[in-house]
């Protein structure tokens, strides 16, 4: 099962999900990251958003806007 992980904000591709691992991929390198209690944080290329994701679901906590 894949699933992509995508920019909140303006739907960047980030990573995708294959079963517990996550993969990120950026120019040359490559991640992967795997653990059942794993917390990322992406800055998006693009837009700069901070998406965060983990491998215990939270519930997002709002975020107080700035500028
Ligand atoms: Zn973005």
């Amino acid at each position: 099962m894949e699933r992509e992980w995508r920019c909140k904000k303006c739907d960047t591709l980030l990573g995708v999900e294959r079963g517990a691992r996550l993969h990120l991929r950026y120019k040359q390198a490559q991640y992967v990251v795997d653990g059942d209690d794993y917390n990322v944080i992406a800055v998006c290329r693009n837009c700069s958003d901070v998406n965060e994701r983990g491998g215990t679901q939270e519930p997002p906590r709002p975020v107080a806007a700035s500028g």
